[in-house]
């Protein structure tokens, strides 16, 4: 909780709000990200760490999470102040014509530009109805709805949940470095791609995989800090114990646009429209750039984010500094500004 003040907020610490942080020290802004999961890299980090992207310009092929990694890195020069794990709840102006940004902690943040960069929306992970299955959620419980660094499972026993593609790409990974892996499934038939979906299975005939089929989640173990197994249950009702360090439920995450329905732009769909020119929205001081803006020809793609975010930061410096020019200077002759 605190009180802060910013040249600028940016809702969403995705690909798009990361490099608005870069664009943004360079025109001189100061700012502070915000979002509602627990570390930096929205949907790369959360849904495809270590899928390789192919049209990143002049990177033939890059994990999606070293890109996260790497826009951390340029950003980092600009000493943006993260706050995590917290939810932008309100968006309000104060009399003085500041914005006023209210975060789920009550923390507020007030800054004269705001540019929301907030993908699908806040997202979150559909957590499986298990009873107190929030005691083993991070850190050293065993609960993970996703996989941040695939070195943590390397010698551990995983249980993973669901039948989608995040659950069946995850086993056949992890299948390389863990002791085992069980796949936890209500019925035998699976709702990932077809080729990975004869991976997992040609795998659980040579016994690296283990198949638990039929079955749904019905418990889990533990002291309340530490999990040490998982209980699965037919739909007749007859359980099993997989004892297990690690439980990854895949159900899918649940995007929703939440609070920034609230905040009295113009949406259409669910996304913010704005003018591309200048990426403002019909409110002004408040711009939105990558997933989460529309205008027409709009590419849902990282690279065009990267240029809307340069766009909003030359926008939000005339809200910050009505009073100053700014010069477009190339970075090879202005070098990265000391932040
Ligand atoms: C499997 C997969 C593969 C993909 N492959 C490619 C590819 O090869 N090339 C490519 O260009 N694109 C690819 N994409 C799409 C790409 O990931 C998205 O276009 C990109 O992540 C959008 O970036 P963003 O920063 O706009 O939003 P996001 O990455 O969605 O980040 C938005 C962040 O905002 C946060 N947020 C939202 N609302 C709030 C709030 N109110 N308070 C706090 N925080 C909030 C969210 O928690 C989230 O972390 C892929 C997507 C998926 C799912």
């Amino acid at each position: 909780m605190g009180a802060f003040e910013s040249d600028v907020v940016v809702v969403g610490a995705g690909p798009a709000g990361l490099f608005a942080v870069f664009e943004c020290g360079m025109v001189g802004l100061k700012c502070h990200v915000i979002d509602a999961l627990d570390a930096i890299g929205g949907q790369c980090r959360a849904l495809y760490p270590e899928k390789p992207i192919y049209d990143i310009p002049g990177h033939p092929k890059l994990l999606a999470g070293e890109l996260i990694e790497r826009l951390e890195a340029q950003a980092a020069p600009f000493a943006p102040v993260y706050h995590l794990g917290r939810q932008m709840v309100s968006l309000t102006r104060d009399p003085d014509n500041v914005w006023r940004c209210g975060l789920s902690d009550g923390t507020t943040i007030r800054a004269k530009a705001v540019i929301v960069a907030a993908g699908c929306g806040a997202f979150g992970p559909n957590r499986p109805p298990l009873p107190g299955i929030e005691r083993y959620e991070g850190d050293g419980g065993g609960v993970h709805y996703f996989v941040g660094r695939r070195e943590d499972f390397r010698a551990k026993r995983v249980v993973i949940a669901g039948g989608g593609d995040s659950a069946v790409d995850w086993a056949i990974s992890l299948a390389e470095i863990a002791a085992k892996v069980m796949v936890v499934h209500r019925r035998p038939k699976f709702r990932a791609a077809p080729d990975s979906e004869a991976r997992l299975k040609a795998l659980a005939e040579q016994g690296v995989i283990e198949l638990v089929v039929p079955y749904q989640l019905h418990g889990i173990e533990g002291d309340g800090h530490k999990m040490t197994a998982v209980i699965v249950a037919t739909l007749d009702g007859a359980t099993r114990r997989l004892e297990a360090d690690f439980l990854l439920p895949f159900f899918g995450l649940a995007m929703e646009l939440g609070p920034i329905a609230e905040w009295g732009l113009g949406l259409e769909r669910g996304t913010v429209t704005v003018n591309p020119a200048t990426m403002a929205s019909d409110t002004a001081g408040v711009f939105a750039i990558g997933d989460i803006c529309a205008y027409p020809g709009k590419l849902k793609l990282i690279l065009t984010a990267f240029a809307e975010a340069a766009r909003a930061a030359h926008s939000a410096h005339s809200i910050v500094h009505p009073d100053q020019a700014l010069h477009v200077e190339y970075s090879t002759t202005s070098g990265v500004p000391a932040g």
